[in-house]
């Protein structure tokens, strides 16, 4: 049992996921010099020799927090799972090479179950092209967990940091945002419409996309490789896990700049628009609150706007400015309202 002496407590709440983080790990000084970066952003920075440098980065998955099994099939679990990981990989502006993976489970999951788990980490492996290299195993007396650790190799000084953004660079998003979210909401209203009548056939494909999106999600693996070829070197980059607006705010904080986004250039995907009238949700608040989207978000010198303009899996979303502008959403009626971290917050109730 945790006793604390002078009887005070704190509840964890009032911190949040990143609050928490922050207090915990404060005091933790970097001893190594092959420590390039330590805690603070999408993965580790590890120096491996004069070339290359190591990339590392883990998750926790924990049953009834990230995933409900009564609608997420266990194949596509392993898959998220993994997907998940590498997308902080590739938010570095590195590719992934070998994963670790471990389990907590209790008795109520047969082999059979788990053979699908594993079924589902093994198509994430091949198409990322990743070895599966190690991993834990050991019983759980609630609910299913699962940890991955993703590595991966960058040229030395390719990596991409939350804290390279300048004043005056251009934010870029790829992919659209808000469908992740979206599914969620459709699955959880089919999960409902079931418990009430179990021979009920949902018809989802109107929703298709929404529902793909949050259980088979892929990772970006094809940016850092577009980039390279448009010879575009990201300032700074960070993966959409937690919402569009929680994201820009960790780079303004870590490159001490402030940003205008501008809400009529946030891309939709027509499923998610008709989707959220249908749900009476406003999608802007969803593409900056919902998460899970797994794009990668980034800032480019304005200088290399002609290089990405026409490309279709990039879109300008905003620009950086001073930090004393502080950080703001331009509505489509051109009032100027302050960008507040509403990401999904897992230490909430509202998981
Ligand atoms: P992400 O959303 O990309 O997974 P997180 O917000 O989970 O990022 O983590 C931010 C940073 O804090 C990362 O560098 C991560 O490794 C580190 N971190 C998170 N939880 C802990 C912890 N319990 N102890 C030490 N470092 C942590
Ligand atoms: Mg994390």
């Amino acid at each position: 049992m945790f006793e604390n002496k002078d009887n005070s407590s704190t509840s964890i709440e009032n911190l949040g996921e990143f609050g928490l983080i922050d207090h915990l790990t404060k005091n933790f000084k970097i001893k190594q010099k092959s420590t390039v970066k330590g805690i603070g952003d999408d993965a580790a920075v590890i120096s491996c020799d004069s070339k290359k440098e190591m990339i590392v980065s883990t998750d926790l998955l924990l049953e009834g927090v990230h995933f409900d099994l009564s609608y997420m099939p266990l194949k596509h679990l392993g898959y998220k799972a993994v997907v998940v990981n590498l997308s902080d990989i590739y938010a570095m502006n590195a590719e992934p090479t070998q994963i670790t993976v471990s389990i907590a489970v209790s008795n109520r999951f047969p082999i059979e179950a788990l053979d699908e788990l594993y079924a589902g980490i093994k198509a994430a492996a091949k198409v990322y092209n990743v070895d599966v290299v190690g991993g834990d195993t050991t019983s759980s007396t609630t609910g299913l967990l699962i940890s991955i650790t993703a590595i991966g190799t960058v040229n030395k000084g390719e990596a991409a940091y939350r804290s390279g953004a300048r004043e005056n660079d251009l934010l870029v998003i790829t992919g659209d945002l808000g469908a992740a979210y979206m599914g969620l909401q459709v699955l959880e209203r089919e999960k409902e419409v079931f418990k009430v009548n179990p021979n009920s056939q949902p018809d989802l494909e109107p929703y298709s996309y929404l529902v793909e999106r949050q259980l088979k999600p892929e990772a970006r693996k094809d940016v850092s490789k577009l980039l390279e070829e448009l010879q575009v070197k990201p300032t700074a980059m960070i993966d959409i896990s937690d919402g569009l607006s929680s994201e820009i705010l960790h780079i303004c904080k870590n490159s001490n700049v402030g940003c205008n986004l501008f809400e009529e250039k946030i891309p939709l995907d027509p499923q998610v628009i008709s989707t959220c009238e249908e749900f009476n949700l406003d999608s802007t608040t969803i593409a900056l609150s919902g998460g899970e989207d797994y794009e990668l978000l980034f800032t480019i010198k304005t200088e290399d706007y002609p290089k990405i303009k026409a490309n279709p899996h990039l879109t300008v979303i905003g620009h950086m400015t001073n930090e004393k502008e502080g950080m703001h959403l331009i509505s489509r009626a051109g009032t100027k309202i302050p960008l507040v971290a509403r990401g999904w917050n897992a230490l909430k109730n509202n998981g």
